[in-house]
């Protein structure tokens, strides 16, 4: 016989910043919480040593041991936590059903979506092997890390000239690398770039490698015009070619924006009655795990005071 669907007050997907915050705000609020977080559960935030930006950690924290004291503090206050992906969501009939890809189904009053999203990466074999050695695909994050130093940006859309123009604030010379002989960035952003003596943009240019022991030592690139080699001696490679949010699973149930993110009003309310969203899933601009923990305590509190409409 199948087994019963287990019920939720709370069902939050993901397990990074968003969701976890979520976890503890929604538990201390009284109610009953699962989070489900996939087989890592801790989010992008693994994926670095170093978080020098996080209230409350006077010394750099890696990335790891912030998210375990999350867990334990979202455990301690009630949340349970599966290590199971959700792949199918129902949002028509109330209560919400999920499924995970553990073949648990459950129930929902309230969901909230904290599924993040993924830094896009060039796949070079040479990339992934310096990612968190020098390379990186957050400026805000590891800029830090490069006062004085020489550093390349790779790309060429507005994120990319962005975080080129951040990087002048620590770097001693940024080279904007873009494959095409024109930026896509708006213009006032590529006025800026040209002004700023410390940018150097190199068009026509592609990354055949990133080269190092330990840590990065440079870069060798490739002219798509004339095929001819040119080489950078440097320790920090920025990849800012965008960002996938994960919201595969969401598509055709919440309103999605063009770029794949969810649309959220400024409550955290999705298209769906009951449904909120928060972290990097519904920003497209911050993407900071200070900024997905504010907004999973958001959610969180939203979904308490839905779940009290439900009682009326
Ligand atoms: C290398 C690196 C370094 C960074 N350094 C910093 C820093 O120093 N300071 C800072 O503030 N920010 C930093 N960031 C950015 C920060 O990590 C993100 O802004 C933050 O983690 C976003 O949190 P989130 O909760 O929205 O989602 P995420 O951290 O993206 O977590 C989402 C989680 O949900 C899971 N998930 C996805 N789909 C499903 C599903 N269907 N079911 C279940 N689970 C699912 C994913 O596997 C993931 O574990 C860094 C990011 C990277 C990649």
């Amino acid at each position: 016989m199948a087994e019963t669907p287990k019920h939720f007050d709370i069902v939050i997907i993901g397990s990074g910043p968003a969701a976890l915050t979520a976890g503890i705000y929604g538990a201390r609020g009284g109610a009953t919480t699962a989070v489900f977080g996939g087989v890592a559960p801790g989010g992008q935030l693994l994926q670095t040593m170093e978080i020098e930006n996080f209230p409350g950690f006077p010394e750099p924290v890696p990335g790891a041991d912030l998210m375990m004291k999350m867990i334990k503090q979202a455990t301690r206050l009630g949340t349970v936590i599966f290590s199971e992906e959700i792949k199918a969501v129902d949002f028509g009939p109330r209560p919400f059903t999920l499924t995970s890809d553990g073949g648990r189904v459950c129930t929902a009053h309230s969901v909230i979506v904290a599924t993040g999203a993924q830094a896009r990466w060039l796949g070079l074999p040479s990339e992934q092997k310096f990612i968190g050695k020098g390379v990186s695909g957050c400026a805000t994050c590891d800029g830090f890390f490069y006062r004085g130093k020489e550093i390349c940006v790779i790309g060429g859309g507005d994120s990319a000239a962005e975080d080129a123009l951040f990087l002048t604030k620590f770097a001693s010379k940024v080279y904007l690398v873009h494959r095409r002989e024109a930026l896509r960035s708006n213009f006032r952003l590529q006025e800026k770039l040209r002004a700023n003596p410390k940018v150097e943009i190199i068009y026509n240019h592609v990354l055949e490698e990133v080269t190092g022991g330990t840590h990065v030592d440079g870069v060798n690139l490739r002219d798509v015009k004339t095929g001819k080699a040119r080489r950078l001696d440097l320790p920090g490679v920025f990849i800012a070619i965008g960002h996938n949010p994960s919201t595969e699973v969401f598509k055709g149930k919440l309103n999605l924006d063009d770029t794949g993110y969810i649309v959220t009003n400024e409550r955290m309310a999705t298209s769906v009655y009951g449904v909120f969203a928060a972290g990097d899933v519904m920003d497209t601009h911050y993407k900071q795990a200070i900024v997905a923990a504010g907004s999973g305590c958001k959610a969180a509190m939203e979904a308490i005071q839905y779940l009290e409409t439900l009682k009326k």
